[in-house]
């Protein structure tokens, strides 16, 4: 995997943030992260995964109502809802099943999950 993705949102080149063995393409200007796969359930699951979510702690841009096309096969991609956390809205491309996050929304997705890990973990 050494193909550079383009960002569906800026057309930038994103470039790639390492996470342990997970890597995952961020974009230099909006800050969104893309996904393959299964990288963004690999990487929940690791603590301090979070780093790669570069551009959390100034979030304010969001791509609702936006139209993205897949970065990697030009699928126009879904607005799909995080089924625990429905507040939570990304792209998701129905074909290669890649997802886009806009900045901070990978943060949101883990902390919650974080916190429902302890909640299994102490009932
Ligand atoms: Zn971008
Ligand atoms: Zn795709």
């Amino acid at each position: 995997m050494t193909e550079t993705i383009k960002c569906p949102k800026c057309k930038m080149n994103m470039s790639k943030v390492t996470f342990q063995d997970t890597e995952v393409d961020a974009c230099p200007q909006c800050k969104g992260i893309w996904f393959d796969s299964l990288e963004q359930e690999d990487l929940k699951k690791k603590k301090g995964s979070e780093s790669v979510d570069i551009g959390a702690k100034n979030a304010k841009v969001s791509s609702k109502g936006q139209k993205l096309n897949c970065p990697k096969c030009k699928t126009r991609m879904s607005p799909t809802h995080d089924l625990r956390q429905p507040h939570i809205v990304f792209e998701k491309c129905s074909v290669c099943y890649g997802v886009f996050f806009d900045p901070g929304e990978f943060t949101d997705l883990k902390k919650t999950t974080f916190k429902e890990f302890i909640k299994d973990v102490c009932t």
